[in-house]
């Protein structure tokens, strides 16, 4: 096992690993940049290194300035959290190059997934379902026009390059397909400076299923069932759920041994997520994340394993510490995203939080790194926190997570709170009924 570990990362999740770390008799390392001197990871972690200046390219960016950090303090290996370098195939090469271990799955893993038509197609070869759709690229209309008729309208036509939700373009008939195959390709190359695009059925009420998979590396692999997070605004996640509302134990069965087979085939070492869209009642693999995600929480509740505590295992060389025998389901979790910005906007809030009073009791776990007189720092991600609930069914969770946000206050900036507090009193989010244009519609009728 590791002596000293490094933190890639800031913010609540750099805190969340340091807490598994120091559980695990583990040393942790912070590093920051400039702006976030002050930042509570830095004060939690045991030793910290000054990275660079604010600008992410930077400091948190920056893979010389890791790997030297790792080699001033002696970090034998490097946790990258979710965003920055956490799917950056070439640092994990880069570290490996070093001696030092990424905890997280192989470099060449991570490539195979982090390219959307290679993954698909990996993804149809492992035995996973997949949305019906062109084989990797559509390189000009008239093909464009032959898949569409194939798979039927109407389609999405996506970046290969793309992410973040960005770069997709729907079309309903052959008219619309010329303009939106055409648009997508020029956004695609001025976004990502690739303007290469594949083409997939456009589901219309989908829902948003995630299976959390773990492998051992070795050929040994787990699923931890789904999460629901369907509750999005722009392709990004808001609220998210385990066990999903709509997910019978049989399907959850079905289509976790799937990913988890498909993640034995390949060997995979470590944690992961398989996307899904779900429509009555199948699965439709959208792509993989190779990395702990933000919404880890409410599989760590149902289940009651740590999941970091696994990733640093594993990354150790040792095995799983959970067979998929013993892993059981146990009640019913929600997370919900605290950012910092102002409702209906959305706009980002950064500035000086002057007074924070963090929720507790039975099955509430608050995910943050901010404290009173904290300064937000206007160069990063608007997530300052995740309020996460267990209870022994749904709606103890739900009336679990209105009683927590009655308790948590956020003085001195904006957020989303308001916004949980309003979805809390709507009778589709207390049924459960809901997919993935659900909160776009209802923020519309809201607010227009
Ligand atoms: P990104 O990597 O940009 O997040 P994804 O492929 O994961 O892109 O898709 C993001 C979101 O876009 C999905 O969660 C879903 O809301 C929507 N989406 C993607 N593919 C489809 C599809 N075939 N039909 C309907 N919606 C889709």
């Amino acid at each position: 096992m590791f002596d000293k570990i490094l933190i890639a990362n800031r913010g609540e999740i750099a805190l969340r690993v340091i807490r598994a770390a120091r559980e695990m008799g583990i040393k942790s390392v912070a590093v920051h940049s400039t702006a976030d001197a002050d930042a509570m990871h830095v004060r939690m972690a045991d030793e910290s290194v000054c990275i660079g200046p604010a600008p992410s390219s930077q400091s948190y960016l920056s893979k010389a300035a890791i790997i030297s950090a790792c080699e001033i303090t002696g970090a034998q290996a490097v946790h990258p959290g979710y965003g920055f370098l956490s799917e950056n195939a070439a640092f994990a090469q880069a570290l490996e190059d070093h001696g030092i271990t990424f905890i997280g799955p192989s470099a060449e893993h991570i490539r195979i997934m982090g390219d959307k038509i290679t993954a698909k197609v990996t993804a149809k070869e492992l035995g996973i379902p997949v949305v019906p759709g062109s084989d990797g690229g559509v390189p000009d209309f008239e093909t464009a026009r032959t898949v569409a008729e194939e798979i039927g309208y109407p389609v999405i036509i996506k970046a290969t390059a793309g992410g973040g939700g960005r770069g997709m373009k729907v079309a309903a008939n052959a008219t619309e397909l010329e303009v939106a195959f055409r648009t997508a390709r020029s956004e695609a190359k001025n976004a990502f400076g690739n303007d290469e695009v594949y083409m997939e059925k456009y589901l219309q009420r989908p829902r948003h299923i995630e299976i959390q998979v773990f492998g051992d590396g070795k050929g040994g692999a787990v699923h931890l069932g789904e999460r629901d997070c369907s509750l999005q605004r722009r392709h990004q996640k808001v609220f998210e759920e385990a066990p999903g509302p709509a997910i019978t134990p049989k399907l959850r069965s079905e289509i976790g041994t799937i990913c988890a087979n498909a993640m034995k085939k390949l060997k995979y070492g470590g944690a992961g997520t398989i996307e899904f869209l779900y429509e009555d009642g199948r699965f439709y693999f959208i792509e993989m994340n190779t990395r702990l995600q933000v919404e880890h929480p409410v599989t760590e509740a149902i289940f009651g394993v740590d999941l970091v505590r696994e990733q640093i295992r594993v990354a150790s060389g040792l095995p799983l510490s959970f067979t998929q025998d013993e892993l059981e389901i146990n009640g019913h979790a929600i997370e919900v995203r605290i950012n910092a910005e102002k409702i209906p906007a959305f706009s980002p809030c950064p500035g000086r939080i002057t007074q924070f009073h963090a929720p507790g009791g039975l099955g509430v776990r608050m995910d943050s790194a901010i404290y009173d007189g904290y300064r937000i720092p206007p160069y990063y991600d608007s997530l300052i926190g995740k309020l996460i609930v267990h209870g022994r069914d749904r709606p103890e969770a739900l009336a679990r997570l209105k009683r927590a946000l009655s308790e948590l206050i956020i003085d001195g900036i904006d957020t989303s709170i308001p916004l949980f507090h309003m979805l809390l009193a709507e009778p589709d989010i207390q049924n459960g009924e809901y997919n993935i244009h659900w909160l776009e519609k209802w923020l519309e009728k809201q607010f227009s």
